[in-house]
């Protein structure tokens, strides 16, 4: 697969397997489906949430998981090292209320990245914490019932103190929050708090992901081509994540962003 400068095509850095209890296969299986791919890099980054987090399943692990998950990870490293490098990393979702927590657990383990997100908004009159990356009914239906425009504006103010606060190396999935509202419109204000954003991960020498299951749900990767420009123009390297919750998803859509990132390879 030809790669753009702008880009690595032979890494994957955003994959979930079974710990998460909403993906499906074991990290072996990603592994062989990477080699199949002829990737030559990945990386796990499975999900860690605050433990006041308020939803009605489970869908991070525990420490006690993240535990047996190093150990089959390095497993792995051992059996397949000569033939892809393989990164042990976290997707943290960050809690305004319970930063601190969540630095401490971070700051226990070696992390090969960290990925930083924003997926649970807690909001009073509704049940339960928003899951602000779902499709579910009920989930899409809570969103709505508390203003698109309000929890976006809330949702980019949380992820600029997210990259402040927390020890990440790269922002995931930038514009993913509310996709699955229909005819959702960014703002004047929410174009300046992603402005900010790109700032903020400048300034803290993070990489932006170029996650393609976007491609699926609305024909372009998360976030959009034209904050990706605004990224590159800002310096910030670029990392692929196929986000992956089936082994099968390993690098999906990849061969579609030297066409997208094309367009900006020559802008200085
Ligand atoms: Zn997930
Ligand atoms: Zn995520």
């Amino acid at each position: 697969m030809p790669n753009t400068p702008l880009i690595d095509l032979s890494f994957d850095g955003h994959m979930h397997t079974r710990w998460c209890h909403h993906a499906t296969g074991t990290m072996e299986e990603y592994v062989l489906s990477a080699i199949d791919k002829r990737l030559n890099h990945i990386v796990f980054l499975e999900h860690m949430e605050a433990t006041g987090v308020n939803y009605f399943e489970t869908t991070w692990l525990t420490d006690q998981d993240f535990d047996d998950y190093f150990a089959e990870g390095q497993k792995l490293q051992k059996k397949y090292g000569n033939q892809l490098t393989i990164g042990l990393g976290v997707e943290v979702g960050y809690s305004v209320t319970q930063h601190q927590e969540l630095r401490d657990r971070l700051s226990r383990r070696c992390w090969d990245q960290i990925g930083v997100s924003y997926h649970f908004m807690p909001v009073p009159d509704q049940e339960y914490d928003l899951n602000l990356v779902s499709r579910q009914e009920r989930n899409v239906r809570a969103i709505a019932e508390t203003g698109c425009e309000k929890v976006l504006d809330n949702y980019f103010s949380s992820l600029i103190e997210a990259v402040h606060v927390l020890p990440g190396t790269v922002l995931c999935h930038l514009d993913a929050a509310l996709r699955f509202q229909p005819g959702l419109q960014l703002t004047r204000n929410h174009w300046q708090q992603i402005e900010e954003l790109l700032d903020t991960v400048k300034a803290k020498n993070m990489a932006l992901e170029i996650n393609t299951s976007g491609f699926a749900v609305r024909g372009t990767p998360f976030p959009a081509p034209a904050i990706i420009q605004m990224a590159i123009s800002r310096g910030i390297p670029l990392v692929a994540g196929s986000d992956a919750h089936r082994a099968v998803d390993v690098g999906r859509h990849f061969q579609q962003l030297p066409e997208l990132l094309g367009q900006f390879s020559t802008l200085k």
